[in-house]
């Protein structure tokens, strides 16, 4: 068990390390930041940082040295840096980081767990692309199987002709059939140091451009009847990687069921709204699981919830937000609103 007073290191340095170490400083811990860019949003509330690139094995080396245990907020902390961490914990642990940090990887994963994701094909080559369209179809979306986020790294293919327009990256990617869905929606879990599990109530998401713009809870009925069968899956894939923490994993809602989309092993965006909605949210039970406390109640603790995410210049009317007096602010101290870049996020709560 690691105590209050300890020291939690985290590796990534974004708003999800931030809202972790917040999280935390409430427990009494102390945090410290592992990550390479100059101004962390994350370490600007922990108690120390060390700037320093992912294959710095000395830098890493000295920050596990000085931590008893570490996580991680990013799920693209290159998995050859470990290594350097030696003996410290880390929770969750290096397998989920390796399959969530790689489409194929974690498609291929959840299939053995029994779980659907859409139709795919990995493509290295414009010719494995002609291959992939013609096996699978189109409409479909071509992703960089590593280091896309928010929509990033995606290409939407209408037509097979769409494709030879395309210039390909030179890195691996991964051709997806267009999933039909009527919904998004994701489960959050908590897995603690002895297996217990304990869900959130799932979200609803809406997405824009491929960003996560609006998450309510709770989902309407016809999602909400999905969400066992992706429990299920959630808490097999959490077991068989003997997971420690707060894992996600995003779903379409479809007519035939829920379809695995992906996985991240950390806390997530759609489950922004525990922090207020939640008797304990999904940044505390992340603390308490990686130091081997017991977890908390994960029940909504209102009628209703939702969160809104602050993309670019939304967060700019701070005192516009914050003229509704049921609303919660949260900005993440990002010093420039580019179009696209997750700036804050309000959560409301529905009371009666
Ligand atoms: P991702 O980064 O893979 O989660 O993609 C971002 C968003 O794009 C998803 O939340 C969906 O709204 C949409 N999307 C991604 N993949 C597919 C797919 N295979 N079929 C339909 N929509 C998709």
């Amino acid at each position: 068990m690691i105590l209050p007073g300890q020291t939690i290191g985290i590796l990534g340095g974004g708003q999800l390390g931030r809202m972790i170490a917040m999280a935390a400083a409430q427990l009494g811990y102390r945090c410290h930041v592992f990550a390479p860019e100059a101004d962390s949003i994350a370490a600007e509330v922990c108690a120390a940082y060390t700037r320093a690139d992912w294959h710095d094995a000395d830098a890493m080396a000295r920050f596990a040295a000085a931590c008893d245990v570490v996580t991680f907020e990013f799920e693209n902390v290159p998995v050859s840096a470990l290594a350097a961490l030696g003996d410290v914990p880390l929770y969750p642990g290096r397998k989920a980081l390796e399959i969530g940090q790689d489409r194929l990887s974690e498609k291929r994963f959840i299939e053995e767990l029994g779980g659907r994701p859409a139709p795919y094909a990995p493509v290295d080559s414009a010719a494995d692309l002609a291959a992939a369209i013609a096996a699978i179809g189109a409409p479909g979306i071509l992703k960089t199987r590593r280091d896309g986020y928010d929509g990033k790294g995606q290409w939407r293919i209408m037509q097979a002709d769409d494709a030879s327009a395309l210039d390909l990256p030179a890195t691996p990617l991964i051709y997806e059939g267009f999933v039909t869905f009527f919904a998004e929606f994701s489960v959050i879990l908590c897995r603690g140091a002895d297996g217990e599990v304990r869900f959130w109530d799932s979200a609803k998401n809406r997405h824009d451009s491929g960003i996560l713009a609006l998450s309510t809870v709770p989902a309407p009925a016809d999602v909400l009847a999905q969400v066992p069968a992706a429990r299920e899956l959630a808490a097999k894939a959490a077991e068989a990687l003997g997971y420690v923490g707060v894992l996600a994993i995003e779903f379409f809602a479809t007519e035939t069921g829920p379809v695995f989309n992906e996985m991240a092993p950390r806390v997530h965006n759609s489950g922004h709204w525990t922090t207020e909605g939640a008797v304990i949210s999904q940044f505390e039970n992340h603390v308490r699981a990686v130091c081997g406390l017991p977890l908390g109640d994960t029940r909504l603790a209102a009628k209703a919830v939702e969160m809104r995410n602050l993309i670019g210049d939304d967060a700019a009317d701070v005192a516009g937000l914050l003229a509704d007096p049921a609303n919660h602010l949260h900005l993440y101290g990002k010093a420039e609103a580019r179009p696209g870049r997750k700036m804050g996020h309000v959560t409301r709560l529905v009371l009666d």
